[in-house]
């Protein structure tokens, strides 16, 4: 197995084996998770700090899960009963948890690079939930085993991801890692919505939604995350839906046994049309948040096997 960092702080950098031998490992979890068994004697003794700085539902859970499937004591701190409100600096709240002698540090905060700014300070190996528009490694992790189950590969899919790129960290992820596993990427959507580095990032730039998808093997929708935006970035809700929201019309522009995904949470007839969403053999969404348990248990087991023992 290879993985080559004490933490998991972003998708860019990682090597096609890295990212190979993650998603191994994921699959061979999900698989154990579907047969109903656990491995708790993995992380026993083991001390995993979720500290999420926003809200979340979905990703906290499942880290807090896939800690449990392997053993770990998890303890959840999130903003509001931490002293951050009272104005403690992420420093402090730094020494703090190395005073509590956590091993593994999930990180989530509105401020890109927070997580990588702890990882200093920190001697835990610290994982990146989500960090303002930078990264979120493990739903690119969770969206690609979850392709791959579906096509067997990740090699020559065509990958839309569409909406709101720029305040995206999910497109962000997503896009290293499926350009580095050799997937053809486009991003489709409104000019103020796409960022100026697409272009870097070696992904194709689409503004209709129509030719964004054709031929696509995968369709992913985003959120309009309207938190991020500063000002009139898109015009009214149903305005949006008309141009960019998926339904049966545009859906019908990709392959015929293309999956649709999203990483939630869903704005239904804004970004997805609800028959799409819970479409029984197109939609794969909640099999991603079954895969988000697998991947995120391949995380903490890859990155406990670099922690000393007894701290
Ligand atoms: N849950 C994802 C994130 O934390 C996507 C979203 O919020 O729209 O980035």
């Amino acid at each position: 197995m290879t993985y080559p960092r004490k933490h998991l702080l972003a998708i860019e950098g990682l090597e096609p084996p890295h990212i190979a031998d993650l998603l191994d490992l994921a699959e061979s979890y999900a698989l154990l998770n579907r047969s109903g068994k656990t491995q708790r004697d993995l992380l026993k003794g083991r001390t995993l700090i979720n500290l999420f700085f926003e809200d979340s539902t979905r990703t906290r859970t499942s880290f807090e899960l896939a800690g449990k499937r392997l053993g770990a004591d998890v303890i959840n701190m999130s903003v509001s009963t931490s002293s951050v409100n009272k104005g403690e600096t992420l420093l402090d709240t730094a020494s703090t948890l190395n005073a509590m002698h956590c091993d593994l540090l999930v990180v989530r905060h509105a401020q890109s690079g927070a997580p990588s700014l702890l990882s200093q300070k920190v001697d835990a190996a610290v994982i990146n939930a989500g960090d303002g528009t930078h990264e979120h490694p493990t739903q690119a992790l969770l969206d690609a085993l979850t392709i791959r189950r579906h096509k067997g590969r990740l090699e020559g899919l065509i990958v839309a991801i569409c909406g709101d790129i720029a305040h995206s960290r999910v497109a962000r992820s997503n896009m290293h890692l499926l350009t580095t596993m050799g997937s053809r990427v486009r991003v489709v959507g409104p000019p103020t919505l796409i960022p100026a580095e697409a272009a870097r990032l070696g992904v194709e730039v689409f503004h209709d939604m129509k030719a964004g998808l054709a031929g696509a093997d995968v369709v992913m929708m985003l959120r309009l995350q309207r938190e991020r935006m500063s000002g009139g970035m898109v015009p009214s809700a149903r305005e949006f839906f008309r141009f960019y929201g998926l339904d049966a019309e545009k859906l019908a522009f990709a392959k015929p046994d293309s999956i649709v995904m999203h990483p939630g949470p869903m704005n239904r007839g804004v970004e997805i049309e609800s028959a799409i969403a819970d479409h029984p053999t197109r939609s794969v969404i909640g099999e991603q948040v079954e895969m988000g348990v697998a991947c995120r248990m391949a995380v903490l087991d890859m990155l406990s096997r670099q922690l000393p023992r007894n701290r």
